[in-house]
């Protein structure tokens, strides 16, 4: 049996179509990637091959009419060689903050991107894409039966964009990012815009008037790795040095950002989780209370979060351009200078919450090179491909960074009424029964991190909230205390406050 000739043409052109695309463009985020065995390289090839499986037939079914490819094509080719050339040139990835960037700058701020390389990456694009519409034009004609066809394209799309599997790696990678992180942006416009229920009524606010507040959320930081809480290696030199206080047996229920962040941010608890999707966050009772609230974010944000970030009356994204499938340096002291520039001019109520990447998998990305002291380090992003022995070394130096960061931020908090709260969001299997990273129900992720410190002026005027604290710091809480703690550390009161969840009962 053989294909006619003509539909062995139209696959064929099909086929070299959505390999230039995949060459050109959706290669870029494979060349950027760390690995080091062979066989990494292969791994990294089969999944550049998923893409181009589910690229295929996408461009089938706009290749079966000459003026649907005529249109599209061109276009894809536009927008994807945009995208690759800023991946190249300054490591930028599609992200829903560079959209909100863009759609907040005015077009002067844009236009100043426009380099002479961009212009000639995206006409060359252009001129290949247009041969290409030329050439469907003049050599290909449309398989006979063509209404099978769309059906059986269009039949193909629908299951490789609903295979789980398929779906998030192909959503965050050139071109299909396009499609995927517009209609996240737009999804993440609306959740904003829903009602929620406000908690605000019958606040009352007794804090002085210069507190400072604020709140680290961490990132898949266990309790048990920090060197303050006995942990073998001393991974906490500069925090070990402070009076901080050290919750080591709080419990999250949920083992990865995106479930976890609403549920610590809202009156969420185990009763009642679905106050995470309804209600306001106690940031509004700060604001309520006249603080100045600040959100500044090292992670981009997601659906489930977002409404929160626009609760706050500034949102600062230190990173827009990062996103999971970016290897090159990004880290935490990047929140530093704006973190500086709040606690500076603002001398009244301030709330000042940090978003940090903390240890994220790929380690490596997350500490500076003068933090790598625990050796050999991780040597490839696929994660069987390192050592147990790299893997844990890689890990322990973020975790050396992030005690370098807390302490730069608790210096400058030194002098000021302040107290300071580090959260992380969950922890991270490190090969407890073979298994790693998190967004799994292992023990060490359910075990996240948690401190407190206060300056001296906080302590002095606070000072049966300190000596609670010590009482209370070896007993076990869920992350629902910290809704009912933050608030009453700020001396907010207000009866959706539960006095029982609070650190300082
Ligand atoms: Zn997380």
């Amino acid at each position: 049996m053989f294909l006619k000739k003509n539909l062995l043409c139209f696959l064929l052109f099909v086929t070299v179509a959505t390999l230039f695309i995949g060459v050109a463009f959706t290669s870029a985020d494979f060349f950027t990637s760390p690995v080091y065995r062979l066989k990494d390289r292969f791994i990294l090839f089969v999944q550049w091959g998923i893409l181009i499986l589910a690229l295929f037939p996408v461009i089938y079914l706009i290749a079966l009419n000459r003026y649907l490819f005529s249109l599209f094509y061109p276009l894809l080719c536009i927008f994807s060689s945009i995208l690759t050339y800023f991946r190249y040139a300054t490591g930028t990835t599609f992200t829903t903050m560079i959209l909100d960037a863009a759609w907040d700058n005015d077009i002067h701020i844009s236009l100043e991107l426009v380099s002479l390389g961009l212009i000639v990456i995206v006409l060359s694009s252009l001129l290949v894409g247009v041969l290409f519409c030329v050439y469907r034009f003049k050599k290909i004609q449309h398989p006979n039966r063509v209404y099978l066809h769309y059906l059986m394209a269009f039949v193909l799309c629908l299951v490789m964009f609903n295979v789980p599997r398929i779906k998030r790696p192909v959503s965050e990678r050139i071109p299909f990012n396009l499609y995927y992180i517009t209609a996240r942006y737009i999804s993440e416009k609306n959740e904003i815009l829903t009602e929620r229920n406000i908690l605000t009524e019958n606040v009352v606010c007794e804090g002085e008037e210069n507190l400072l507040v604020v709140l680290i959320i961490g990132e898949s930081l266990r309790s048990d790795h920090l060197g303050l809480n006995g942990y073998e290696r001393n991974t906490t030199p500069y925090l070990s040095q402070e009076d901080i206080i050290s919750f080591p047996h709080i419990y999250s229920e949920y083992t990865h950002t995106n479930a976890s962040l609403p549920h610590i941010l809202t009156r969420a608890d185990s009763l009642h989780p679905d106050w995470a999707n309804e209600e306001r966050s106690f940031i509004d009772l700060f604001k309520q209370c006249n603080y100045y609230t600040v959100w500044l974010a090292n992670q981009e944000p997601a659906k489930t979060y977002i409404y929160f970030m626009k609760e706050c009356d500034t949102l600062i994204y230190a990173n827009a351009n990062k996103s999971p499938y970016v290897f090159d340096k990004w880290t935490d002291g990047d929140l530093l200078p704006f973190f500086n520039s709040f606690i500076e001019k603002e001398e009244k109520k301030l709330f000042i919450l940090m978003h940090t990447i903390g240890s994220h998998w790929y380690y490596n990305s997350h500490f500076p090179d003068e933090f790598q002291k625990y050796n050999p380090i991780a040597k490839s992003r696929i994660v069987n491909a390192n050592t147990p022995e790299e893997m844990i070394n890689s890990y322990d130096n973020t975790v050396l960074y992030t005690d370098y960061f807390v302490y730069e931020i608790i210096s400058q908090l030194r002098n000021r009424n302040a107290i300071l709260f580090y959260l992380s969001d969950h922890g991270e299997v490190l090969g407890e029964n073979g298994a790693w990273l998190h967004a799994i129900d292992a023990t060490p992720t359910h075990y996240p991190a948690c401190l407190i410190w206060m300056s001296p002026q906080y302590k002095e005027k606070n000072p049966s909230k300190y000596d609670t604290l010590q009482m209370n710091k070896e007993k076990r809480y869920r992350t629902d205390f910290l809704f009912h703690t933050i608030l009453d550390a700020a001396k907010i009161q207000s009866n959706v406050i539960d006095e029982k969840f609070s650190l300082f009962h």
